[in-house]
């Protein structure tokens, strides 16, 4: 039986370590962290988008002790300077290896420095050696958690969307899909040298790198899926003052708080079989929910849109 640092909590709040580092690209930092408390990790079904936490210690420190950690442990920790507590990111689970105690979390992180915006997770990326500590948090086996938005119901036609911060996200689902999956995959990236050779996934689904080479975000990703949508599609411009950095809509949850109860069924419309999973800058994002949920009027209970990250605005915490 494994121990767990903080068995009060519903989740796991573990320290892990990471076990291996590579630098799969100029953008992209892979590590892999293992304890052996993750034994006790366990989703319900696959793990598809499954977003965790990281809590990046200041650099040069330790991990914040977290045995015996409970609810009052959270709260006292958000309490505490940033400079103290270091800084918690949302990450995606991009695979899990191994199993019992020897399970392992593989985490694709974006390095984001070279474009001219720092921050802890991707500073801590940069220069993740193996033997470093961190603390993640994650669903615990037999706890309903939450954090999988990828909910494609009886859809038969897929469309992946997003930038860098989502390429482990779409390459997790990718991987996971059943081969008779349908559909296409668009993956906009900072440069030629990010487009990675170990995602796959079913023949159906058709796989397009969008390397923008120093264009704005989206300047790509936006008028490839316009153009994927075909007729009654068209590009939005979006003000800046417009948008929302916590865009969150999907349909169990809706940041700008629609009815997500309310159920509108377009019979007989041309998108009827698609379920849209798009996520990545959150004004890219919020430009294309208007054309598929405003101009195209897809279902909202087919679509999922989340904003991961915004220009110029640090991840709360
Ligand atoms: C559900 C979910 C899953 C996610 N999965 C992943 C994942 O698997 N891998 C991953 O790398 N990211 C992922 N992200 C995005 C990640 O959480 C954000 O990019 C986060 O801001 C990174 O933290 P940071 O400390 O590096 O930067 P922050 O301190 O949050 O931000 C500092 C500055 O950097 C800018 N910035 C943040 N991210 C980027 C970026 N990608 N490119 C350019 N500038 C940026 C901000 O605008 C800000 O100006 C995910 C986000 C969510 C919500």
């Amino acid at each position: 039986m494994t121990t767990l640092a903080s068995p009060a909590l519903p989740l796991l709040l573990e320290e892990v370590e990471v076990t291996a580092v590579e630098r799969l690209s100029p953008s992209f930092v892979r590590v892999e962290l293992a304890s052996p408390a993750l034994a006790e990790f366990g989703v319900d079904g696959g793990t598809w988008d499954q977003r965790i936490k990281l809590i990046f210690p200041p650099e040069g420190r330790e991990p914040a002790p977290i045995v015996g950690a409970d609810e009052a442990w959270m709260y006292a920790w958000f309490e505490q300077p940033a400079e103290e507590r270091g800084h918690m990111r949302t990450y995606t689970l991009r695979a899990v290896r191994g199993s019992g105690e020897h399970t392992r979390f593989v985490v694709d992180l974006v390095v984001h420095e070279a474009h001219g915006h720092s921050g802890p997770g991707s500073s801590w990326a940069a220069r993740a050696r193996v033997g470093d500590r961190i603390v993640v948090m994650a669903p615990r086996r037999g706890v309903p958690f939450g954090g999988i938005e990828f909910l494609p119901g009886t859809a038969t036609r897929l469309l992946l969307a997003g930038d860098e911060t989502a390429v482990p996200a779409i390459a997790a689902i990718l991987a996971q899909l059943p081969a008779y999956a349908r559909g296409a995959a668009f993956l906009e990236v900072p440069l030629d040298a990010d487009v990675l050779r170990d995602v796959t996934g079913p023949a159906g689904v058709e796989v397009t790198w969008l390397p923008r080479n120093g264009a704005a975000p989206g300047a790509l990703l936006h008028p490839a899926v316009v153009a994927h949508l075909g007729e009654g599609a068209a590009e939005v411009e979006v003000a800046d003052e417009e948008i929302d950095p916590d865009l969150w809509e999907t349909p169990s949850y809706s940041s700008s708080g629609e009815d997500v109860d309310a159920v509108v069924r377009h019979v007989g419309h041309d998108l009827d079989d698609l379920y849209a999973w798009i996520a990545g800058e959150a004004k890219v994002v919020t430009g294309l929910r208007r054309v598929l949920v405003n101009e195209l009027e897809v279902d909202r209970h087919q679509v999922a849109f989340m904003g991961y990250w915004r220009i110029g605005v640090p991840m709360k915490s």
